[in-house]
């Protein structure tokens, strides 16, 4: 079979022929028309290069962040806040650029001052990630790399990107199997997260280093949204941190929970979560004693929303996290 020239490397582009990257394990040609449950193919399907702020503080520093946001997503969550560019349907396609034109707009955020380049939803597009580090690094710049991922992620691939993540930022999505397989497809999430999670803390422990910008440059945040109606869920999240990982741990806990189009009829899902809701997961929290780390005002959660057909999507969004 010829390989097609998209700027990655041989190697990458072999293991694409029997794609077993994530833990969905498809064993896909991404060459063929029958992709796997990504539907991904071997370029470079991004949505989005583009400069962000609206992360937590010291993601991006005082510069902001250069985030690379990839399209598709080896989950495909019923209430997805980003499904203009996550969704796998093959109704859509998303169209790959070279690994020059990526590259080309990451120096340019880089060069303007970004000193971090994060890599959003990238569990199904490591060796793509991979390259574009690669390339980056070839070209003199070396800017703090940040893995911002659902963890869905399998274990031996984190192992292998041991000492090229800088920071990782996790979600932590479900401790309950039932509601992973109904709400992203996926039961296996809480095993196979936890196993991630563990991964990742193994590589960092719990400290996040910060220089002297307020950029981390070293260590894990652990991201985890309230899904309205669970909050025995988010309790249960929090308390796998506690005790199996560290009570030191920064977590970042979000009430940006905002209803889309495909779930405004949902039992639980077509609203935004309580006042009482948000109380009752921020006592779990504090009574676990996991003070490291931020929560979100619950302000208007459609703040959060970015619009990934303007060429800065996140520009009308607030960054409401407090620490
Ligand atoms: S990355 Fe895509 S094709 Fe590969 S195993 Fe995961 S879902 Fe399947």
């Amino acid at each position: 079979m010829k390989l097609p020239d998209t700027g990655l490397t041989k190697k990458y582009l072999q293991e694409l022929t029997n794609c077993s990257v994530c833990p969905r394990n498809c064993g896909a040609d991404r060459f063929s028309d029958a992709k796997g449950y990504c539907n991904a193919g071997p370029g470079l399907e991004i949505a989005s290069i583009c400069l962000h702020r609206g992360e937590e503080p010291p993601v991006g520093g005082s510069s902001g962040i250069c985030n690379v946001f990839f399209n598709r997503c080896n989950l495909q969550c019923v209430y997805c806040q980003n499904c203009q560019i996550s969704t796998n349907s093959n109704k859509v396609n998303f169209p790959s650029i070279t690994l020059e034109v990526a590259v080309s707009q990451i120096i340019k955020l880089l060069d303007s001052g970004c000193k971090a380049l994060g890599f959003v939803s990238p569990s199904h597009m490591i060796h793509q990630m991979l390259a574009i580090i690669e390339a980056v690094h070839s070209s003199g710049r070396r800017p703090v790399i940040v893995y911002n991922t659902n963890a869905y992620d399998k274990v031996e691939v984190l192992r292998n990107l041991e000492g090229i993540i800088d920071v990782y930022i996790p979600d932590f999505k479900y401790s309950d199997s039932n509601l992973a397989g109904g709400l992203s497809d996926a039961r296996d999430y809480p095993e196979v997260a936890e196993k991630a999670l563990k991964e990742m803390f193994r590589q960092k422990g719990a400290p996040l280093i910060i220089d002297e910008d307020g950029q981390a440059i070293s260590g894990l945040i652990i991201r985890h949204l309230i899904i309205p109606g669970q909050i025995e869920n988010s309790l249960n999240v929090l308390r796998f941190i506690a005790s199996e990982l560290s009570t030191k741990v920064h977590v970042s806990l979000m009430s940006q929970y905002h209803p889309m189009p495909a779930v405004k009829n949902h039992a639980f899902l077509g609203r935004t979560i309580t006042v009482n809701e948000y109380s009752d997961v921020i006592n779990e929290m504090e009574r676990l004693d996991l003070n490291h780390g931020w929560i979100q005002d619950q302000e208007s959660a459609s703040d959060y929303l970015p619009d990934f057909n303007n060429e800065h999507p996140f520009e009308t969004m607030s960054n409401n996290v407090t620490n």
